[in-house]
C-alpha cells in the first residue's frame, strides 16, 4: 500500500473527549475513527489488525472443530423472556427498539438464547452431537461507562462459540480443548506470558466461570495470581472458600490489574432446559442438550495490544497482527532516479508476498520517522539516495530499536517466511 494513497492521515491530536491511551493512539495513527463514546469505526490500517486477530482466532476455533456462521443482530423478545433475561433489571446493557409493524426487538448483546433456539432445527438425535459453532459478531451493549477506548465499546466485535453435547463427559473434553485453543490464541498475539486462566463468577450452573485475564494497567479488573502454581482468581470470588478449594493461601497471591479478554461458561443442561432444546438419546428418551459458551473480546484485544506494547513514540504491533510487516520509508523522493529505485524495492517486496506499507510521500524525513513510530509496523526499511549509492539498507526493528544494515538480497531473505509475534 502506498501511504500517499491511504485516505487516513496521521494527526497530532486525538479528540479532546478521548481519555484512553489505546483510542488516542489508534485515532492519531488513523487506525480508528470515533463516532461517539464507546463507538469506533475501524479504518484500513485498523481493519487489517482486526482481520489478522480474527484469522488467528478462526484458525484455532476451526482446529478444535468449530464451524463458523453468522447470527443476526436483531433478536426476538419472546426468546429472552423464556429464559428470564429480557428485563432491564436482569440484563442492564440491552439496547431495544420497536418494530414499526408492532412488537419489540432487542439488539444482540449476546447470542446464547437465539443460537439455542436455532439449534432446535438442527439437533434431533444424539447422532447430531457434539456440535460446535462460532461467529464474529458486532455486539451492542448499552454500557453505562465507556471510558476505556476500544476496550469497552458500546459496539464491539466478539468471537462467540457455543458447544452442544450429549452430556458432561463430552462437554468437559471440549471445554478443556477450548482452554488450550484460547491459550494458543493469546500466545500467538504475544500475550501468552501475561494471560491467566482465572476463576471468576458468572457461572449460573457451575461455581465458577473461567475468564482469560491479561495483565494490563488500563484494564478494569483486579485478579490475584500465583505464577508458579499457575493460579489466578478474580477478586469477585476471592473468598476463604475459594482459597481453600484451590489449596492456596491469600499471602501466596499477588494483586494485578487486568483486562478480561475471554470468558467461558459451562451451562450444564439448564440453558437448553429453559429453551426446550433436547435430543433423543440412544435409549429413545428426550434429554436437554449440555451447552457451553465461549467468548473472546476481539476489538478489546486491539486495545490491550496497544496499551501493553506502546511506548512514548507510538504503537508497537506484534508481527502476528501488524497491519504490515515492513514500513518502507523512502527519502529523497524529489529526485526522480531515487524515486524509481525505491518504487522498484516496493515492487520487489510485493512480488515476494511481503506485506509492505510504502511511505512514498514527499514530506520531511523527521515527519516520516515520527509517523512510522506512531503507526508501529514491526520493521522500518529506510531507502534513500545514500542507500542507492551504497547498496545497504537500514532496517530498524520498532520494538527494540535495533538497527541493522543489510544488502538487498539479505533484506528479502530476512522477511521471507511468515514470522510470528
Ligand atoms: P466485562 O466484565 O468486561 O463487562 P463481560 O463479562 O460482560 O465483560 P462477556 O459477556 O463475558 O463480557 O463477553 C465476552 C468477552 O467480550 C469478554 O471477555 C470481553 O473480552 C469482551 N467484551 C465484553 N464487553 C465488552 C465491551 N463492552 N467492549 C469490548 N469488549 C467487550
Ligand atoms: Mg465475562
Amino acid at each position: 500500500m502506498r501511504q500517499s494513497k491511504l485516505f487516513t492521515k496521521t494527526r497530532r491530536e486525538a479528540p479532546a473527549d478521548e481519555a484512553a491511551k489505546n483510542a488516542q493512539l489508534l485515532i492519531k495513527a488513523g487506525f480508528a475513527y470515533k463516532e461517539m463514546a464507546g463507538v469506533y469505526a475501524y479504518l484500513p490500517l485498523g481493519m487489517r489488525v482486526l482481520e489478522n486477530i480474527k484469522t488467528i482466532v478462526r484458525e484455532e476455533m476451526d482446529a478444535i472443530g468449530g464451524q463458523e456462521l453468522i447470527m443476526t443482530g436483531l433478536q426476538r423478545k419472546e426468546l429472552w423472556e423464556q429464559t428470564g433475561r429480557w428485563d432491564d433489571s436482569v440484563v442492564d446493557v440491552w439496547f431495544k427498539s420497536e418494530l414499526k409493524a408492532g412488537g419489540e426487538v432487542g439488539f444482540g448483546w449476546s447470542h446464547e438464547e437465539p443460537i439455542g433456539e436455532m439449534m432446535k432445527n438442527y439437533i434431533a438425535s444424539y447422532k447430531d452431537l457434539p456440535m460446535y459453532v462460532y461467529q464474529f459478531q458486532t455486539k451492542l451493549r448499552n454500557e453505562l461507562r465507556a471510558k476505556s477506548g476500544v476496550m469497552r465499546g458500546r459496539e464491539f466485535v466478539m468471537k462467540d462459540m457455543y458447544s452442544f453435547c450429549v452430556g458432561e463427559e463430552d462437554h468437559t473434553a471440549f471445554y478443556n480443548a477450548t482452554i488450550e485453543a484460547y491459550k494458543r490464541v493469546y500466545a500467538r498475539l504475544g500475550l501468552g506470558e501475561d494471560t491467566f486462566v482465572t476463576f471468576a463468577s458468572g457461572g449460573a450452573f457451575t461455581q465458577f466461570s473461567h475468564e482469560f485475564q491479561t495483565i494490563c494497567d488500563a484494564g478494569e479488573d483486579v485478579i490475584y495470581i500465583n505464577r508458579e502454581k499457575n493460579i489466578a482468581i478474580n477478586e469477585e470470588v476471592l473468598t476463604e472458600e475459594t482459597l481453600s478449594s484451590l489449596g492456596i493461601t491469600r499471602d501466596e497471591l499477588v494483586e494485578v490489574k487486568t483486562a478480561e479478554v475471554g470468558n467461558i461458561f459451562n451451562f450444564g443442561r439448564q440453558k437448553a432446559t429453559d429453551l426446550g432444546l433436547s435430543y433423543t438419546s440412544e435409549g429413545g428418551e428426550s434429554v436437554p442438550v449440555w451447552m457451553g459458551s465461549y467468548g473472546i473480546g476481539v476489538t478489546r484485544l486491539i486495545g490491550v495490544l496497544v496499551e501493553k506494547f506502546a511506548d512514548e513514540k507510538g504503537m508497537v504491533w506484534p508481527k502476528s497482527v501488524a497491519p504490515y510487516l515492513v514500513h518502507l520509508v523512502g527519502l529523497n523522493l524529489e529526485d526522480a532516479s531515487v524515486r524509481d529505485y525505491v518504487d522498484g524495492i516496493y515492487a520487489a517486496f510485493k512480488d515476494k508476498g511481503i506485506e509492505v506499507l510504502y511511505d512514498d510521500r514527499e514530506v520531511r524525513a523527521g515527519e516520516k520517522f515520527a509517523d512510522s513510530d506512531l503507526i508501529g509496523i514491526p520493521y522500518r526499511v529506510v531507502v534513500s539516495k545514500k542507500t542507492k549509492e551504497e547498496g545497504k539498507f537500514e532496517v530498524v526493528e520498532r520494538r527494540t530499536g535495533v538497527v541493522r544494515m543489510l544488502t538487498e538480497a539479505e533484506l528479502y531473505a530476512d522477511f521471507d517466511g511468515n514470522p510470528e509475534t
